[in-house]
């Protein structure tokens, strides 16, 4: 189950920031979910529970924004939504597209609660 190192690199990212921020307990914590990244929302979150345990994490409310998928044919330049199993274009029906948006995972905030605020990353 990929979540899990979906879930350990967040901690660990996550872990980096409140030691380079002196942050103690983390709030909240937002993360742009790419589609193409099939990650299971549900299961991320058990995930994150799991490994944030013991951590300064271990609190956090953990909010997921997913981003949808754009792609962009080589071919004919159309842009449009693929599947995560087929890039193959609407238009010419050729699988050379260049992905534009929603493969990624990304920490877009650590929120803690004695800090003045956001450490936006
Ligand atoms: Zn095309």
């Amino acid at each position: 189950m990929h979540e899990f190192s979906v879930a350990e690199s967040l901690v660990e990212q996550i872990g980096e920031i409140v030691a380079e921020n002196g942050l103690a307990e983390v709030d909240r914590v937002e993360l742009e979910v790419g589609e193409l990244r099939q990650v299971v929302p549900e299961i991320l979150q058990l995930a994150f529970r799991e490994t944030a345990r013991d951590t300064p994490a271990e609190a956090a409310e953990l909010v997921l924004k997913e981003v949808e998928a754009r792609a962009e044919c080589r071919r004919c330049r159309r842009t449009f939504r693929p599947d995560p199993w087929d890039y193959s274009c609407p238009a010419c029906d050729v699988a050379d597209a260049k992905v534009l948006a929603g493969d990624g995972l990304v920490l877009k905030s650590v929120v803690a609660s004695e800090s003045s605020g956001v450490a936006v990353v």
